[in-house]
Order: structure tokens, then C-alpha cells, then sequence
């Protein structure tokens, strides 16, 4: 029986696709909802007001990406494929990075720390405006960006283990041991700063997350020849669906290893989204935020309806990096 037991989760743990997605809905749900909090009172009202927004629109440009053409190079660069000093070498500054590499190989290889400056500009532009319904969306949007930079995956070719046998790892770090462990992390970041350099800034927080990879891939690797594959993987049940996992042990055990990493680089997203919306703020000459209408039209509402059933469809396509 227990032969037959086992015989039958190895055949599901074959068939079965491994659980994940891109820092999870979850993560980047929680990390937008929690920059919030980050906010100067003079800000902090009006994102309260809103936090339901851009909580719930946190991970639209990752449901557009297979739709929209040129969205998927915005949250990532995979930094290696420019050798192994890039982090130093590579330059800082769209036109000069487009000089040295051409705008097609910027591209082909993700353009996140250049589009995060770029969407700091256009929400500087919408508070200018005073135009809401932008400065929300660019908001929300802005702090997919900067959280896509905090994770060490996102800047390597080697996004999803594949390189290294590790297939999974993306999931597994970004959305997994968030959804486990997440809510024992701190989460108090103190208040926004003004960035004086958002392109540089976008860089610090890339060089980051790079020096962060050794860890991330290594630790696994360890980890993977000290756990028979039947406790590495386990099974959950999610909306009537049996889904593959990391098991808890495995996942833990991660964790542990890693010491707090998954925590500091949610706690860098948070601040620094913040620290970009503050900024952007500073930068249009403070607007007063408490005088724009606080309700969304009902095109928005329309639009925002339409894009969620748009999803829900599934006409997307998951790009590889949360599945197995
Ligand atoms: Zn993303």
C-alpha cells in the first residue's frame, strides 16, 4: 500500500505543473498595499483612499504582458548576458546604454532599471497634471516595476533555474515563501525619502538584487541533495484544483538558509515605491492631493472591469519562469 502510495505521488508529481507565479498576485498585492503606509502625511490620505486600486491593479502589467507588445522586457535584465562585470560597466542612461548595445539587445534582454525612470517621469507628469486617474494608475503600476527589481531572478537569464536544474526556483522564492512566511516579516520601513537620482536609484536597487542571486541559487541547490524529492515537493489544494508545491519542510528550510532575504528585499520594494511616488510628488511642486475627485469615472471603472475579464479568460500564456 505504501509502495502503491508513493508510486502514485511520484506519477502525479510528474503530471502535476508546479505551483507559482510572478512575485506572486499575493506579494506584489501586499507590497504596493504596505508602500502606502510609507507615505508623508501630506500624501497619505489620498493613497488611503485609494489603496484599494492599487492593491488590486498591483499585477496588471504582468497580465498584460503577453498581450501587449514590448511589456515583458519592462520587469526584468538579465544582467549576465552582458558579462560578468555588467552590474559596473553596463551604462546607467538609456541613450548611452542604447549607444553601446543597440535598442534591439536592450530590449531582447529587459530594460526594467530604464522603464522604472521612465514611469517616475510620466507620474511626475501626472501630478503636474493633477490628472487622478493616471496618478493612480502609474502609481500602481511604478511600484510592479520597482518590486519586479527587488527580486534576484529578475535580473539573470538563469530567471527560472533552467540553466542550473533548479526549474521552479522563481516561484519558489518570489511567490511561495512570501505567501508562507510573509506575514511574520517587518514590514515598518520608516517614511519615503526623495531620490535625488531615480535613474541611479533603479541601478542601487538592480545592484542589489543581483549581489542577492549567489544566495538565492546556491542555498537551493544545497538544499535540493539533502531532501529526498518526496519531501521536497507536496500538494495543495486550491480551489478544488490539487496543485504541486514546495512542500513546508523544503520551503522552510529555504527559508531559514536564506535568513531574511525574501524579508529585506520586500522591505526595499516598500520603501522604495514610496520613496519613487514621494519623489515624483516633490518633483510636480507638491500638488495638493486633497482636492482631486475621489472617484473613479465610470469609463475607468469600465475599463479596469474589462481588463479583469480580459484575464480571467486566460487567453495569456505564463512565460515559464513560474511553472515547472
Ligand atoms: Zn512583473
Amino acid at each position: 500500500m505504501a509502495i502503491r502510495l508513493k508510486a502514485i505521488l511520484l506519477l502525479l508529481s510528474l503530471l502535476l505543473p508546479l505551483h507559482g507565479n510572478a512575485w506572486g498576485f499575493f506579494a506584489h498585492q501586499r507590497i504596493n498595499r504596505l508602500a502606502v503606509f510609507a507615505l508623508p502625511p501630506e500624501m497619505v490620505g489620498f493613497y488611503k483612499k485609494h489603496i484599494r486600486y492599487i492593491t488590486e491593479n498591483a499585477v496588471n502589467p504582468d497580465k498584460r504582458r503577453y498581450a501587449v507588445e514590448g511589456e515583458a522586457a519592462r520587469h526584468y535584465i538579465d544582467l549576465d548576458v552582458y558579462g560578468d562585470s555588467a552590474l559596473y560597466k553596463m551604462p546607467r542612461f538609456w541613450p548611452q546604454a542604447v549607444a553601446q548595445y543597440s535598442e534591439d539587445t536592450l530590449q531582447a534582454y529587459g530594460i526594467v532599471p530604464w522603464h522604472i525612470s521612465l514611469m517616475k517621469y510620466q507620474l511626475t507628469q501626472a501630478f503636474k497634471e493633477r490628472n487622478m486617474e493616471r496618478i493612480l494608475r502609474l502609481s500602481t503600476e511604478l511600484g510592479h516595476y520597482v518590486a519586479d527589481a527587488c527580486v534576484p531572478l529578475h535580473t539573470t537569464q538563469n530567471y527560472n533555474g533552467q540553466l542550473t536544474g533548479q526549474h521552479g526556483i522563481h516561484g519558489f522564492w518570489e511567490s511561495r515563501l512570501p505567501e508562507l512566511f510573509s506575514d511574520n516579516y517587518d514590514f515598518f520601513v520608516g517614511q519615503a525619502d526623495y531620490i535625488e537620482q531615480p535613474q541611479l536609484k533603479a541601478w542601487d536597487i538592480i545592484a542589489t538584487s543581483h549581489l542577492a542571486l549567489d544566495s538565492v541559487l546556491y542555498f537551493e541547490k544545497a538544499l535540493a541533495q539533502e531532501f529526498d524529492e518526496e519531501k521536497k515537493y507536496g500538494f495543495e489544494l486550491r480551489n478544488n484544483v490539487t496543485i504541486r508545491v514546495y512542500s513546508r519542510a523544503y520551503s522552510k528550510a529555504y527559508s531559514d538558509k536564506l535568513n531574511g532575504q525574501v524579508e529585506r528585499q520586500m522591505r526595499l520594494a516598500v520603501r522604495s515605491i514610496a520613496s519613487f511616488w514621494y519623489t515624483a510628488w516633490v518633483d510636480a511642486g507638491q500638488p495638493s492631493l486633497g482636492t482631486l475627485a475621489n472617484t473613479l469615472t465610470p469609463e475607468e471603472l469600465h475599463q479596469l472591469e474589462m481588463e479583469k475579464k480580459d484575464y480571467e479568460k486566460g487567453t495569456h500564456k505564463p512565460r515559464q519562469e513560474g511553472d515547472s
